[in-house]
């Protein structure tokens, strides 16, 4: 039968481009180690950053809400998917944020292309950092608004472009920490630029909520900028250790959101348990500071010993320390060796990250210990 669509080209070119994406089969739970066709392996490319995703309390939380509340929420949020599991989350992440409220989302995918659709659409204008997750680049293009991304991390880049620009209404949007690079944006200089062109700030702290600033609040803590960001999404599904995201902002903020959010309102709800479990995670991630002590102190050790050893690193001071490799083949031959002397450790290429700049995206954990690190030194 002949095909109306020729999908082996495109499948042959990425393979030859050395850019075929594989999955691999976890037999553990995330943490410390994987265990692949029954090779034990040191983890150093989950997003599990505390270490909470397999915590006993985390499991018990979401057990004891099973057997209350079943397995699927039955439905969106406003049909009637919405428990007191859910509710009282969002209470306490807007309570964790500093914010009147917060909104529960499924993924942070989706709070990513609902918040940006709910905001701006056509006649708007929306700026991006270059570097944004692909979730805050297809929000922008689907919103309708005209679509511009300034240069990395670079307030005066966004300037120019502000003051050039006419739009309705103009949202800047911008990851906290940079997902492959690790680094973390200029927020106060962001902010500065923003108030000065009636602009609204989006930031997207998928990787800094739990693992920066004192007690977990992210980057906007961090940096001292809670009332200059008036958007706030965070996700679930990294050093919270569960899954799902959010949205944290003003009364008007969210429900704007439910009304007018499309992948809110047209999507089932979370399931009760995982609220429930990270209801859990949420108190120890508050609590126990150890848990951020001891991720700085792997950082810090990670990165003074590739130093010694002359690695190029990324400047990065978070748990995502990339090794910049270059060409796609030789990152993945590189992640493949890794792999053969008991390391996981993800070869990140293109599209994902630009041309050229194909990486070992390691990252590292409080499931981590000193030894592990030294191991990881000793054998890149
Ligand atoms: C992981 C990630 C997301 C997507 O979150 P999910 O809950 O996994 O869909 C969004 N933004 C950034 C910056 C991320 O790293």
């Amino acid at each position: 039968m002949t095909q109306p669509f020729d999908l082996s080209a495109a499948l042959a070119e990425r393979r030859q481009q050395q850019r075929y994406r594989q999955r691999l089969q976890q037999q553990a739970p995330a943490g410390r180690e994987a265990l692949v066709n029954g090779q034990r392996l040191l983890n150093f490319c989950g997003n599990d950053y505390l270490g909470l995703a397999n915590h006993p309390q985390l499991v018990a939380a979401f057990k004891k809400a099973a057997d209350e509340f079943g397995v699927g929420s039955g439905a969106s949020h406003l049909v009637c998917g919405h428990s007191h599991y859910h509710h009282a989350l969002e209470e306490q992440l807007a309570e964790f944020c500093g914010r009147p409220r917060a909104l529960l989302f499924s993924t942070g995918y989706m709070a990513n292309l609902g918040v940006i659709q709910a905001l701006i659409g056509k006649g708007d204008a929306v700026f991006e950092d270059r570097l944004n997750h692909a979730s805050l680049i297809d929000g922008g293009l689907a919103s309708g608004a005209r679509f511009r991304r300034y240069q990395h991390a670079h307030a005066a880049s966004l300037a120019a472009q502000l003051a050039g620009a006419d739009g309705r209404r103009k949202l800047v949007v911008t990851d906290g920490v940079f997902s492959m690079d690790g680094d973390v944006a200029p927020l106060a200089e962001l902010a500065d630029v923003c108030e000065q062109h009636q602009a609204w700030l989006m930031v997207d702290d998928a990787h800094g909520f739990g693992v920066l600033g004192e007690q977990g609040g992210g980057c906007v803590a961090a940096q001292r900028v809670q009332a200059r960001v008036p958007v706030l999404v965070g996700t679930l599904g990294k050093a919270f250790g569960t899954f799902g995201a959010f949205v944290a902002g003003s009364d008007e903020l969210i429900e704007t959101l439910i009304q007018f959010a499309r992948p809110y309102i047209y999507t089932t709800a979370l399931p009760a348990a995982v609220a429930a479990a990270t209801l859990a995670s949420l108190a120890l991630l508050r609590e126990e500071h150890w848990r951020r002590e001891k991720l700085q102190s792997m950082i810090a050790q990670f990165r003074q010993g590739a130093a010694q050893r002359g690695f190029q690193l990324m400047d990065s001071a978070t748990p995502i320390q990339p090794l910049l490799i270059g060409e796609d083949g030789d990152a993945l031959a590189l992640s493949q060796r890794l792999l053969q002397r008991g390391f996981l450790i993800s070869a990140i290429r293109p599209p994902t990250v630009p041309e050229g700049t194909a990486r070992l995206r390691i990252t590292l954990s409080a499931a981590h210990e000193p030894e592990d690190i030294d191991r990881l030194i000793e054998s890149l």
